[in-house]
C-alpha cells in the first residue's frame, strides 16, 4: 500500500506543471484592535497578496515586500516573518505528504475491502469537472443515529482530508476491541467535498480558497463547487429522511479553533449549551492528550455560509454541528509529513470525547 501511495504521487508530481513561491514570504501581523484591523483589512483588496489566515497571516510575493513593510511600518503594524521562503517549505514538505485525489479515492475502496463487515463505499454524485465523489460509511446497525466528517472544502488545507481519513481508519480499527460507537453511530466520511480544487492544488499549492465565495481569501467565481456541495447537502438530506444525523462536522485548516452555530451571526441559537458543552469536552480532551489547545465557541471567525450553519439551520438541523479548524505547527497549510499522525491522532481524541459528550448528553442516543 505504501509503494501504491508513493507510486501515485511521483507520478502526479511529475505530470503537474508546478507554480513556484520562490522568495514569497509569509508575515505574520501583530493586529490589536479595530484601528489595526482597518488598516490591515485593506490589504485584503490587494489580489497579488494572500491572506492564510486572516487578518494575521499574510503571504507576500517578492516584488511587493518593500511596500507592504513600509505600509505595516508607517502604520505601526508590527510583524515578523513566519515563513522566509515558501518554495523552500513547499520544497520540503508539501505536496509530498498529501494523497491525490485518485490515491483518497481508491483509499475509500479499499477500506470497503478491508472492512467488509463494516465499511461500505457511498456515491454522492459527480463533481463538476466530471470526478466521483463517494465517501465511506461504516457502521452495523442501520437505525443508528448518523455522524457525518467531512473535508477538503478549501483546496489547499491538505490536513483536513487525511486527518478525516485518519479518523475513519482508527475507528475501523478499533471496532475489533470497543464496539460502542460503531453500534450506535453510522459514521460518513467525505474526506474531499471538492475534488477539483483539491486536484488543482497539485499545480498551484496556493490555489487559495477561492473556492468559497463567502471566505475572506475568495478570488473569483468558481461554480463547481457550488456543484458539489449541493450534491452532499441533497445526499445528506435524503439520508435524513430515514436516519437522524446527530453531529456534523467541517473539517479546515489551519487556526486551532473548534466553532458551534452559528458562524454568521453573534446571536446564540437555543441549542447553544448543549453544543458549546459538546466542543468544549473535545477541545479539553485534545488539550489532555497532546497540550494543543483549541478556542471554542460560536462566531470566532466571521463567515456567511459556513457548511455548519447550513447543517444545524438548514432542513436537516443536526444539533451537534460543528468546523474545526486544524492546527498548523506553524507551517500554514504546508504541514509537515511528520505532524500529520499527531494531528490525526489527537484530533481522533478530541471527536470521541465530543461524541461521548453527545451521548451522555442525548436522551434518545443510543
Ligand atoms: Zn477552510
Amino acid at each position: 500500500m505504501v509503494r501504491l501511495l508513493c507510486l501515485a504521487i511521483c507520478l502526479t508530481l511529475a505530470l503537474a506543471e508546478y507554480r513556484r513561491y520562490d522568495g514569497y514570504q509569509v508575515l505574520k501581523l501583530d493586529v490589536k484592535n479595530d484601528r489595526d484591523l482597518e488598516i490591515v483589512g485593506k490589504l485584503e483588496n490587494d489580489i497579488e497578496l494572500d491572506f492564510w489566515k486572516y487578518p494575521s497571516d499574510l503571504m507576500v510575493p517578492p516584488g511587493k515586500m518593500d511596500g507592504i513593510t513600509s505600509y505595516l511600518n508607517n502604520n505601526g503594524i508590527m510583524y515578523n516573518v513566519m515563513m522566509e521562503n515558501v518554495q523552500d517549505v513547499l520544497d520540503a514538505n508539501a505536496p509530498a505528504q498529501a494523497p491525490g485525489i485518485n490515491v483518497i479515492d481508491q483509499w475509500i475502496k479499499d477500506m470497503a475491502t478491508a472492512y467488509p463487515l463494516i465499511a461500505d463505499v457511498v456515491y454522492i454524485g459527480e463533481s463538476y469537472e466530471l470526478r466521483p465523489m463517494r465517501a465511506l460509511k461504516l457502521g452495523v446497525n442501520a437505525d443508528a443515529s448518523a455522524i457525518w466528517f467531512e473535508g477538503g472544502l478549501h483546496a489547499r488545507e491538505w490536513i483536513a482530508p487525511v486527518t478525516v481519513m485518519y479518523i475513519a481508519e482508527q475507528l475501523a480499527k478499533e471496532y475489533d476491541t470497543d464496539l460502542t460507537f460503531l453500534n450506535t453511530f453510522e459514521f460518513y466520511f467525505l474526506p474531499t467535498i471538492n475534488p477539483d480544487g483539491y486536484a488543482f492544488t497539485w499545480t498551484d499549492v496556493s490555489a487559495s480558497s477561492s473556492t468559497d465565495p463567502c471566505s475572506q481569501e475568495y478570488r473569483g467565481d468558481f461554480p463547481e463547487s457550488e456543484v458539489e456541495i449541493a450534491k452532499t447537502t441533497d445526499f445528506i438530506t435524503l439520508a435524513s429522511a430515514s436516519q437522524r444525523f446527530t453531529m456534523f462536522i467541517d473539517f479546515h485548516s489551519y487556526g486551532l479553533m473548534w466553532m458551534c452555530p452559528w458562524a454568521y451571526t453573534t446571536e446564540l441559537p437555543p441549542d447553544y449549551d448543549d453544543q458549546c458543552n459538546c466542543a468544549e469536552a473535545g477541545a479539553m480532551a485534545i488539550e489532555a492528550y497532546s497540550g494543543t489547545q483549541y478556542l471554542y465557541g460560536n462566531h470566532l471567525k466571521l463567515v456567511s455560509g459556513a457548511a455548519y450553519d447550513w447543517a444545524y439551520g438548514g432542513p436537516v438541523n443536526i444539533k451537534y454541528s460543528y468546523a474545526i479548524e486544524l492546527p498548523d505547527r506553524e507551517n500554514g497549510f504546508l504541514v509537515p509529513a511528520e505532524d500529520i499522525i499527531p494531528i490525526g491522532e489527537e484530533t481522533y481524541r478530541g471527536v470521541k470525547a465530543s461524541i461521548n459528550c453527545i451521548v451522555n448528553t442525548e436522551p434518545y442516543v443510543p
